[in-house]
């Protein structure tokens, strides 16, 4: 069975950065599963997967665009730290939440502490990044009529 919207996929996949790191692996885990043509997985990956079946192994290096996007300078600000003396032991790459003016809950991570202020980036932690995939299909299968009422993979 190819892969094709409302099938749910089953993939294992290694992630690596440019220089070679590994950033995340399903190896030794379940496989990562997600509804094909739902935004389940980012768009660049998504389209190396479209018509592949089980079995199949490839690598595939994703652009930003077409992965977590570009860093968004508007997104990485810079904090006195007085505005966060409530934070016990901060640390550089610690991970805070904070409510944006509109409601939503922001994911901020410790980039620098200094002498009088902390800098806070909200960007995702893998934008601006080329990344590297190392895939196996494990599993295609049609999707079930709950999965595609809830538009993901159970
Ligand atoms: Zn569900």
């Amino acid at each position: 069975m190819k892969i094709a919207p409302e099938r749910v996929v089953s993939i294992h996949y290694t992630l690596t950065n440019d220089a070679g790191d590994q950033l995340d692996s399903s190896a030794g885990g379940e496989p990562l599963s997600y509804l094909h043509g739902s935004h389940g997985l980012i768009p660049g990956l998504e389209s190396e997967l479209d018509g592949r079946v089980a079995g199949d192994q490839f690598k595939a290096t994703i652009l930003p665009a077409e992965a977590y996007g570009e860093v968004n300078p508007s997104l990485i600000q810079e904090v006195p730290l007085d505005a966060l003396a409530g934070i016990e032991n901060l640390q550089v790459g610690m991970q805070l939440q904070s409510q944006s003016p509109d409601g939503r809950v922001q994911m901020l991570v410790v980039d620098e502490i200094g002498a009088e202020s902390a800098t806070l980036n909200a960007n995702h932690a893998l934008a601006g990044m080329v990344l590297h995939f190392e895939v196996e299909v494990a599993e295609v299968r049609e999707a079930t009529a709950e999965e595609l009422d809830h538009g993901h993979a159970h």
